[in-house]
């Protein structure tokens, strides 16, 4: 039977209780998690978002109140008053805040029956229920006191945001959703215009255009928690729409921002107890890249770099070593702590595992007691050993080489060492490291289509003294255009980019010849981004700023691989929301009035 809550109200949250409250009468209203009969006893684990308190409801003096708690079911509502009792000293429970206390139920509401539920809101982490089941009961999921957490972090992040963004002297400003196609590197989510019959806004991939008018309209300091969407493949560390915060600023230097973005992640790292030291040690993407393989290194794991052995194989007869080096490629390799106990099995593995970012052969050297190596026969014991000896190896170790392409040996050789550290527990828990990678090269070149593409974006600048260059490169000299350099950062902890941004062009020369890079010719830049060449003629101030992404950053700070833990109502890898089912159909008058029609393939 369901009661009326009346006039009832709670005086306590289920996580609140202590020693000191023994003696009180209170009421807690919440969840049945757990019921257990003993006879003339029955236990309840009422629980509510802050915790879980134990209630006894006895049979001899409360009679009314055991008879109802025997209809209790799991995720019943309930509102329970009685009064609070220490627990025999056998009985206390340290594992739960409340777990010294328990309530003596003088009285029980059922506020509300619930179903069987499709899955267990109490199994451990590794136990729980099929991810796409719990997506679809999200409401259900959600009840998990792990993500309950998650989600109050994450609301103390943003509040945390909010203040120091204030302190900093910056306007929180809204930019629209109805836009027209920002260019982020994905593709765009279109929404068809009724009013418009055959037109189309782009729901932004960031604010990138909407800020950068903000500093030209003399707005200064700019931020935002802003929805972003982006119709990309999803990885474990994307969704369709995120989070991020946003911000711009004017006369800014890229030390300003640092500053700016060290003091926030100081705060963000306070709401968990970390004190991060400031300034961030920064690199150049350069020398990440050299000495990690990556552009977000993970520095938690110490050293394991990336060792050049190009030189030292610079006259092998080995065919396909030394085809990579005269095509321009190049041999490396890392060292792993103690790797001389690596079994063939994970060798194999390992070897599989490179593959994925395109490695042919994954070579190893072993330094047991005996040294064991995958190229003894082509390469013979001395030049092994001389290989084993360059990258630094100790008696012990192992050191796995790659050789190709050097985009490939730097992704495969960065990805293994991510990998080898996570397997054989080189990462050591609670610790947190920062960095800035800065100067990234301005384009990238994309072999499927033959032409070259914003690493950033493209209103990132060029350094200064790259500008010249630019203007060669794009008057005939193709060949400079890799090696432009952008005044571009990341913020990286723990191997995540948990910031990006760059100091912008605000010239509108630079900003062309930037457009005409990416092959755009002037009537297309004019179609796309004339609104925007246009307000840059009109008095630009020099601006920069950053982005931050409030996902990937809770990940970092709960610490959790999967985005779907930090955020409320997140889509499936598919794209999809399996709770309210969409994507879903529309009918055809609304595909009418937007001037739509389906067509079968
Ligand atoms: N708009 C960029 C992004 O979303 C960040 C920035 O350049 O500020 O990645």
């Amino acid at each position: 039977m369901i009661e009326n809550l009346n006039n009832l109200e709670r005086t306590h949250s289920c996580g609140a209780l202590r020693k000191a409250s023994v003696g009180e009468c209170v009421t807690l209203m919440g969840w049945c998690a757990r019921r257990r009969d003993f006879g003339p006893l029955t236990f309840i684990d009422l629980r509510d978002r802050d915790g879980i308190t134990q209630v006894v409801v006895n049979q001899e003096k409360a009679g009314a109140a055991h008879a109802k708690a025997k209809e209790v079911r799991g995720e019943y509502v309930l509102a329970v008053t009685g009064d609070v009792v220490l627990r025999d000293e056998s009985a206390r429970n340290p594992r739960i805040a409340t777990g010294d206390v328990e309530v003596q139920a003088t009285e029980i509401l059922i506020l509300n029956d619930a179903r069987t539920l499709p899955f267990q809101l109490d199994a451990s982490d590794d136990a729980l229920a099929a991810e796409d089941l719990r997506l679809k009961y999200r409401y259900l999921d959600l009840r998990r006191p792990q993500l309950q957490s998650n989600l109050r972090l994450r609301h103390r992040m943003l509040l945390e945001i909010n203040r120091y963004m204030d302190e900093q002297g910056f306007t929180q400003i809204e930019t629209p959703n109805l836009i027209k196609s920002t260019p982020e590197g994905a593709r765009d989510y279109i929404v068809p215009s009724r009013v418009q019959p055959g037109k189309f806004f782009a729901l932004p991939q960031s604010p990138q255009i909407f800020k950068q008018i903000c500093m030209i309209a003399g707005l200064d300091k700019y931020y935002q928690i802003a929805r972003c969407f982006r119709d990309e493949d999803l990885r474990a560390d994307r969704q369709p729409e995120f989070s991020q915060l946003d911000v711009e600023m004017s006369f800014a230097t890229s030390d300003q921002i640092y500053q700016l973005v060290e003091g926030l992640f100081v705060r963000i790292f306070r709401l968990i107890g970390v004190e991060l030291k400031t300034p961030f040690p920064r690199f150049s993407f350069a020398e990440v890249m050299r000495r990690y393989g990556s552009d977000k290194p993970d520095l938690r794991i110490r050293g394991m770099e990336l060792q050049n052995l190009s030189e030292a194989l610079a006259d092998t007869a080995f065919a396909p070593y030394s085809s990579a080096l005269t095509t321009g490629g190049e041999i490396k390799g890392l060292v792993v702590s103690g790797g001389a106990s690596m079994s063939r099995k994970t060798l194999d593995e390992l070897q599989e595992f490179a593959k994925r970012y395109g490695a042919g052969a994954l070579a190893w050297i072993k330094l047991g007691d005996e040294l064991s190596s995958s190229l003894l026969k082509a390469l013979g014991n001395d030049k092994v050993v001389d290989l084993a000896g360059i990258a630094g190896a100790q008696k012990g170790d192992a050191v796995l080489i790659i050789a190709g392409q050097r985009d490939i040996v730097s992704a495969s050789l960065g990805a293994l060492r991510n990998e080898v550290a996570k397997r054989e527990k080189l990462i050591p828990d609670g610790v947190f490291a920062p960095l800035w990678v800065t100067e990234f090269p301005m384009f990238e070149y994309h072999e499927d289509d033959g032409r070259y593409y914003s690493m950033h974006h493209p209103f990132t600048s060029p350094l200064d003294e790259d500008v010249a260059v630019l203007e060669r490169a794009v008057n005939g000299r193709p060949e400079l255009f890799g090696e432009l350099r952008a005044k571009a950062y990341d913020a990286v902890i723990n191997g995540v980019e948990v910031a990006g941004g760059s100091i912008r062009i605000h010239r509108r020369d630079v900003q062309a010849l930037v457009f005409k890079a990416l092959g755009m010719s002037e009537e297309s830049a004019r179609a796309r981004f004339g609104f925007f060449l246009d307000a840059l003629a009109y008095g630009t101030p020099p601006h920069g700023g950053i982005a931050s992404g409030i996902e990937r950053t809770l990940m970092v700070l709960v610490p959790t691989d999967n985005i779907r833990d930090v955020m409320a109502f997140p889509k499936t890898a598919s794209a999809q929301d399996l709770m309210i089912d969409a994507p879903g159909e529309i009918d055809s008058k609304q595909l009418e009035e937007l001037h739509l029609e389906i067509v079968d393939e």
